[in-house]
């Protein structure tokens, strides 16, 4: 049998103007019915504008059982902020998210796994406003957003959270994070069955996908913080995202991360702690790799 893997939602407007239609609502909905269909549990996290201006998806998400996450308060990547302005930002969403869920909101997501050594300031502060764990860094070299050299399993940071890093799987020369929604969108499903077979017991194992890769009659749009090819991508094969998810919804699928979390913490076994300043410098291939999908 393979190992459970929770399921998570970021859940994000990604329309590149206000004047484009919203389709994030119809999506979510999409999405939080295939759940339900399932009967699976998941964390939803959710951008703190978009909750302000869209309270329903917040109240369906918990009133459904689903654990109400942070998706930072807008969807820009945390180095892109000061740390006055995003504690205040993420304070803000924090409560929001609390009141409109009649949850703790314990869980952050970082959008884009931006939380990289340029901005670890933030790990402290998430832990002084309340968040008991984080998902939001990939443990490898990354075009976009990658913090090589952390830890593949679950640890804590040094004065904040614990960290549920993003599962990889070591395929010829590079990690990939296949259980993110464009691997489960553009690669088969043996891809994801493999990298959960090759995965160790001490990993949390959790998928990720958005509503808008469950929307596949939205236009192409360049999406200017991620640039042209990242944004190619974010469009390609959307039309394969329900079955994927179908897919992935009828194998075993673990409790919202915030039960893991809980669980992990009355186990008492301890979790490695993790100094971000002592987290070694990234070798040549990550160097290379590190950002080049960033916008400049
Ligand atoms: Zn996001």
């Amino acid at each position: 049998m393979l190992p459970a893997a929770s399921v998570t939602l970021d859940v994000e407007d990604l329309r590149p103007t206000p004047e484009l239609p919203e389709r994030v609502v119809d999506a979510t909905h999409r999405v939080l019915d295939l759940f339900a269909e399932h009967g699976v549990r998941a964390s939803v996290y959710v951008v703190g504008e978009l909750a302000e201006r869209r309270p329903e998806l917040v109240r369906r998400a918990a009133a459904e059982g689903h654990e109400v996450g942070l998706h930072a308060w807008a969807h820009v990547p945390i180095p892109t902020l000061t740390p006055a302005a995003f504690a205040a930002d993420t304070r803000r969403g924090r409560a929001l998210l609390q009141d409109l869920s009649g949850q703790e909101v314990v869980g952050f997501r970082a959008p884009m796994m931006s939380l990289v050594p340029e901005a670890s300031w933030a790990i402290p502060l998430l832990g002084e406003m309340g968040f008991a764990y984080s998902s939001s860094v990939l443990p490898a070299p990354s075009p976009l957003y990658g913090w090589p050299g952390l830890p593949r399993r679950p640890f804590r940071w040094r004065d904040g959270p614990v960290e549920f890093p993003c599962p990889l799987v070591r395929l010829g020369p590079i990690d990939l994070p296949y259980l993110g929604g464009t691997y489960l969108r553009v690669l088969p499903s043996a891809v994801r069955r493999l990298g959960l077979r090759r995965s160790r017991d001490d990993e949390a194992l959790w998928a990720y996908c958005h509503p808008w890769e469950f929307d596949p009659d939205e236009p192409f749009h360049p999406h200017d913080h991620i640039g042209m090819l990242a944004s190619r991508i974010a469009w390609l094969r959307r039309s394969r995202m329900e079955r994927q998810v179908r897919r992935l919804l009828a194998d075993p699928v673990a409790p919202p991360l915030a039960e893991v979390h809980a669980t992990l913490e009355a186990d008492g076994t301890g979790l490695v702690v993790v100094d971000p300043t002592e987290v070694a410098p990234p070798g040549r291939s990550a160097r290379w790799a590190e950002g080049r999908l960033r916008q400049r």
